[in-house]
C-alpha cells in the first residue's frame, strides 16, 4: 500500500469552469444515462490507482481470516455488481479531517462553496477508507454470522475489504448537518444535489456514485455517495464536441493551453477524441509531448532504461531526450515512465529543453526558443501531481513566452 503522509491542502484553485448549471444550451444538465455514469468511473485510465492482481487484494484484502468464508463472501459480493477496486498509490491529502484524491479534495471544497452560496451545508460523512478500515465496517455488519442470508444482507450496506470505492479516493459520502444517512434523500442537501440530473455536482466534475436506474451495483443505492470523474469525463458522456477535437478540453480551466498544442498539430490525447485533462501526467507521458512538440525525431539509438521497451510509445522520445540530457532516469537503468510528474520534475525538464545550447526547433514556433524568460510563476499554483493540462501550461509558458 502506498505509504499516506499527511499534507495540509494549500493553493485551492477554484476552477472557472466556462459552463455554469442551468446555463441554457449548456451540457451540465445532459441527461446521462446509468450505465454511462458507471462506466466513467471504472475508466481503465483512472490515475492515482492501481489494479494489483486478485490474488495480491486477496491477501491484503483478508475479510474473516476464514478462506472458505471468505471467498464464500467474495462470490456473493460480485454476484451483486461488486467489482474489486484498484488502490491508491498517490499521496492523499487531508481536507475536512478526512482524505482523498488531490484532485477530489480540490473539488469537494468547491462544490460545498457552491452549496453554501445556495443556502445548503454540506458535510463530509465519509471519503477514503483503507483495507484495514473497510475490514472493520464489513466485519462489525457482519457480527460473527456466516449464513448465505446474513452475508447478502451486510452486502447491501457494507462492501468487503478491495470492492469498496472508498479505497480508491475518489467517492466520498455527503451528508447534512444533522440528519443521519437514512433519511438523506429527504434532505434540501439531496435535493441541491440531484437537481437537474446532478447538475451541480458534475459542474465540479462529480457524479452519483448509484445512478437511478442503475442495475447490480453492489450495495443497495446510497443516494449520498458522489465519485469524482472529473469534469472532461462527463462532457465527453454528454456527446458535445469541441474544436479542439477533444471532447473534454472546453472543461478544463487551463482549456487555451491544450487549445494552443491542439494548433500546432501535435497529437496529444490520451486517447482518440479525448485530452483527460484532470488526469496526472507520467513521465512517458510528458517525454513523448516534449519529443512530439519537436517534430518527433529519430534518436541516434536507443536509452539504458530496462523498463522502457523497444514497442512503448514513449521509447524513441525517452532516448532522443536522454541523449540530449534533457530527461534523467529514477536510477541509472531505470526510468519509472508510470511515475506521475511532479511540479518540480516538470520545471526542470521544460528548463533543460530550454536551455539547452543546440535546441532543436519547436514544431510550429517561429524564432528562437527563449533560452532564459521562462518564469514558472506564469504557470500559476500546481497540483501535487501535475495534471496533463497543467503540464500544457507549462509548456506553453516555456516556448512561447
Ligand atoms: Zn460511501
Amino acid at each position: 500500500m502506498a505509504r499516506i503522509v499527511r499534507r495540509a491542502l494549500v493553493a485551492v484553485v477554484v476552477a472557472v469552469l466556462p459552463v455554469v448549471p442551468g446555463e441554457a444550451g449548456g451540457v451540465q444538465d445532459v441527461p446521462i444515462s446509468a450505465p454511462a455514469y458507471l462506466s466513467m468511473f471504472d475508466d481503465a485510465a483512472f490515475r492515482g490507482v492501481r489494479r494489483p492482481a486478485a490474488e495480491v487484494l486477496d491477501h491484503f484484502g483478508e475479510i474473516t481470516g476464514d478462506a472458505e468464508l471468505d471467498a464464500r463472501i467474495r462470490r456473493a459480493a460480485e454476484q451483486r455488481g461488486y467489482r474489486r477496486q484498484p488502490v491508491v498509490t498517490t499521496e492523499l491529502v487531508w481536507v475536512d479531517g478526512r482524505r482523498l484524491q488531490a484532485p477530489v479534495a480540490e473539488a469537494w471544497l468547491e462544490l460545498k462553496a457552491a452549496a453554501r452560496a445556495d443556502g445548503v451545508a454540506l458535510e463530509l460523512r465519509s471519503a477514503y477508507r483503507d483495507l484495514d478500515g473497510q475490514q472493520a465496517l464489513f466485519l462489525r455488519r457482519l457480527g460473527g454470522r456466516t449464513s448465505d442470508a446474513a452475508i447478502d444482507t451486510t452486502l447491501r450496506f457494507a462492501a468487503p475489504p478491495g470492492y469498496s470505492r472508498h479505497q480508491t479516493g475518489f467517492v466520498l459520502d455527503v451528508a447534512q448537518a444533522g440528519v443521519e444517512q437514512g433519511g438523506f434523500v429527504n434532505t434540501a442537501a439531496y435535493a441541491w444535489l440531484s437537481a437537474a440530473d446532478f447538475a451541480a455536482p458534475r459542474a465540479h466534475g462529480f457524479v452519483p456514485s448509484y445512478p437511478r436506474d442503475g442495475e447490480r451495483m453492489g450495495p443497495d443505492p446510497e443516494p449520498w455517495e458522489l465519485a469524482w470523474v472529473g469534469a472532461g469525463r462527463i462532457a465527453c458522456a454528454t456527446g458535445v464536441t469541441d474544436p479542439t477535437g477533444f471532447c473534454d478540453a472546453a472543461t478544463s480551466e487551463r482549456a487555451d493551453d491544450i487549445s494552443w498544442l491542439a494548433d500546432l498539430g501535435v497529437t496529444v490525447g490520451c486517447r482518440p477524441g479525448r485530452f483527460c485533462p484532470d488526469d496526472p501526467i507520467t513521465r512517458g507521458e510528458a517525454a513523448s509531448l516534449l519529443w512530439r512538440l519537436h517534430g518527433a525525431p529519430a534518436p541516434a539509438g536507443g536509452s539504458p532504461f530496462v523498463d522502457v521497451f523497444a514497442d512503448d510509445v514513449f521509447a524513441s522520445a525517452v532516448a532522443w531526450l536522454w541523449q540530449l540530457g534533457v530527461v534523467h532516469g529514477t536510477s541509472p537503468t531505470t526510468f519509472s515512465p508510470d511515475g506521475l510528474l511532479s511540479p518540480d520534475e516538470a520545471f526542470a525538464l521544460v528548463v533543460r529543453l530550454v536551455t539547452l545550447d543546440d535546441r532543436p526547433a519547436v514544431v510550429g514556433i517561429r524564432g528562437p526558443v527563449p533560452a532564459a524568460g521562462f518564469e514558472p510563476g506564469v504557470v500559476g499554483a500546481l497540483g501535487v501531481q501535475v495534471s496533463r493540462a497543467e503540464f500544457a501550461s507549462v509548456l506553453r509558458a516555456a516556448v512561447a513566452v
